[in-house]
């Protein structure tokens, strides 16, 4: 049975013209109120249900071309699983949708769908696009809650045995990949538990631990092994790995932190994003004492940045207890890197955002805690080489952001953990691996993807690493 809408009321339909389909307006995500979700941790959005999703699903024109697949890096069939929601087989949706992309449940909340997807489909040409995450999401939740009405298919075991280092989203759809042509994969993880950036970094109001476990538990039920508290450089090195596997592939991702480098720095009160968030969401110290760790609350907390990360640690601080967080970002609104659902979320939160500043100096009291943070005001000048406009100083435009808690997150780059124990590994300039198009290592038999390879960049693009890694090493071992 189908849905129609016309002027707010549902209408059943068992046909549907393209024309019909061309009046459907982009259904919006309900979401929790911003004045009460700035005060707790639960998920902002809250989902499509099951009419909301096959409304949505309709406004699919059904291409037969379709654009929007070129843009998603791990190649989801979107007009087909969106077929089988509009006709309401959410089952054989996401059989397809799990067929193509290992995490559906976390790229349906975090991928930049607006760079990538959406930004592809024809709807978007004249008004909005297809809303692929949110009907992504609507699979992946329906999934999660039916998992014993999803069949799913795996070759016999065939004796190949593959080491992954890390289990960010680049390890676990290398892993899911793996595991379906029948190899044995071994996941080796530093931290307490699996997920990467998805349980340290990115926030339970935007990705709740609970989907990531949910996800992670679906992965290890056909048969990946994860081995956490093992740190590849320290409890085994890379030469152990080669050893004892036939192929390893590294994605141990971009964990240091970027730091500004300028005085003051080192006062009390200055966090590094990754240290903040990886308190908050990994250590839960949003519970302490009930918890083992602490975080600072910070009454006037100032965060540094304008990615994704920016975002979260200044929505967090708010959530934490700040009655000001703020935003500094040396270029405009319109060349944040972080996604456009974030930026909105955190205006509506009551973020305040001061654009074009520049850090020059922390500034501190006698006993060393953070009172300030005094800032430039800039311009924008000739594009760089990534084709953005630089920011350019304006002399005499200094001024002080009063504050009591300083957040960094401005970047981060390649550990060097791993690649410090192994000189035979080729890097580059910044310290990422180096891989060829097939994503080998200089090192036989040692793959590398996502973060560790590109720097920090995204979880769809670490994924379509992971996803092209399996493939790749597959032929490697099937070939000898
Ligand atoms: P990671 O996710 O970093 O995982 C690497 C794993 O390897 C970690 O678990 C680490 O502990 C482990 N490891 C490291 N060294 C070793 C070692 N020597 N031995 C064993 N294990 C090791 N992207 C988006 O697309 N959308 C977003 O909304 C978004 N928000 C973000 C918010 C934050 C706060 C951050 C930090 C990043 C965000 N990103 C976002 C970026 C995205 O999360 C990363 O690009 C992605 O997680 C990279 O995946 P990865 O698998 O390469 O590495
Ligand atoms: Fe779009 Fe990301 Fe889903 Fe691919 S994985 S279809 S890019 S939302
Ligand atoms: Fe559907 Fe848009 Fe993809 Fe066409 S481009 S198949 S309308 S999602």
């Amino acid at each position: 049975m189908l849905f129609f809408r016309r002027e707010g009321t549902i209408t059943l339909s068992n046909k549907i013209t393209a024309k019909e389909r061309l009046q459907i307006n982009r259904q919006r995500m309900p979401e929790q109120d911003a004045t009460a979700r700035a005060a707790n941790f639960q998920e902002v959005n809250l989902g499509f249900g099951e009419q909301l999703a096959m409304l949505e699903a309709q406004r699919c024109l059904q291409c037969r071309e379709a654009k929007c697949i070129a843009g998603c890096p791990v190649m989801v069939d979107i007009p087909r699983f969106i077929n089988y929601v509009a006709e309401g087989n959410f089952a054989a949706a996401a059989e397809n949708l799990l067929r193509d992309n290992a995490l559906p449940a976390v790229t349906g909340r975090v991928c930049p769908q607006e760079t990538q997807c959406e930004a592809r489909c024809v709807r978007g040409q004249k008004g909005a696009p297809v809303a692929i995450g949110y009907l992504e999401r609507f699979v992946a939740d329906w999934a999660r809650h039916n998992e014993g009405s999803i069949v799913t298919t795996h070759a016999p075991r065939m004796g190949r045995k593959i080491a992954i280092v890390g289990s960010g989203p680049a390890g676990l759809t290398a892993a899911g990949e793996l595991v379906r042509v029948g190899h044995s994969v071994t996941i080796y993880e530093a931290l307490h538990k699996p997920g990467g950036v998805l349980v340290y970094g990115i926030p339970e109001f935007r990705l709740p631990k609970k989907i990531v476990h949910d996800e992670v538990q679906r992965l290890k039920k056909t048969g990946v092994k994860i081995e956490c508290n093992v740190i590849i450089g320290r409890t085994y090195t890379l030469q152990d790995l080669r050893q004892r596997f036939d192929a390893v592939f590294i994605a141990n991702g971009a964990g240091l932190p970027v730091f500004m480098n300028v005085p003051g720095e080192n006062l009390k009160g200055v966090y590094s994003a990754n240290e903040y968030l990886t308190r908050v969401n990994l250590m839960e110290a949003y519970d302490f004492p009930k918890t083992d760790t602490p975080v600072l609350a910070g009454r006037r907390v100032a965060t540094i940045g304008g990615g994704n990360v920016a975002m979260d640690a200044a929505r967090t601080a708010k959530r934490v207890g700040a009655e000001q967080s703020s935003i500094g970002y040396r270029r405009t609104r319109a060349e944040m890197p972080a996604r456009a659902e974030e930026i909105h979320h955190a205006e509506q939160e009551g973020i305040a955002f001061e654009f074009l500043v520049a850090p020059l100096e922390v500034l501190g009291n006698a006993q060393r805690w953070v009172t300030g943070l005094k800032c430039r005001r800039m311009r924008l000048g000739e594009p760089d080489e990534s084709g953005r406009r630089s920011p350019v100083p304006i002399p005499g435009s200094e001024f002080v952001i009063e504050c009591d808690l300083v957040i960094v997150a401005i970047g981060s780059r390649a550990n060097p953990l791993l690649t410090a124990t192994c000189p035979e590994l080729k890097l580059n300039k910044w310290g990422n691996i180096e891989v060829d198009a097939s994503g080998m290592t200089s090192l036989p038999g040692v793959f590398a993807g996502g973060d560790i390879v590109r720097g920090a960049a995204t979880v769809i693009l670490a994924m379509g690493d992971g996803k092209r890694a399996a493939r790749t090493i597959d032929v490697y071992l099937k070939r000898g």
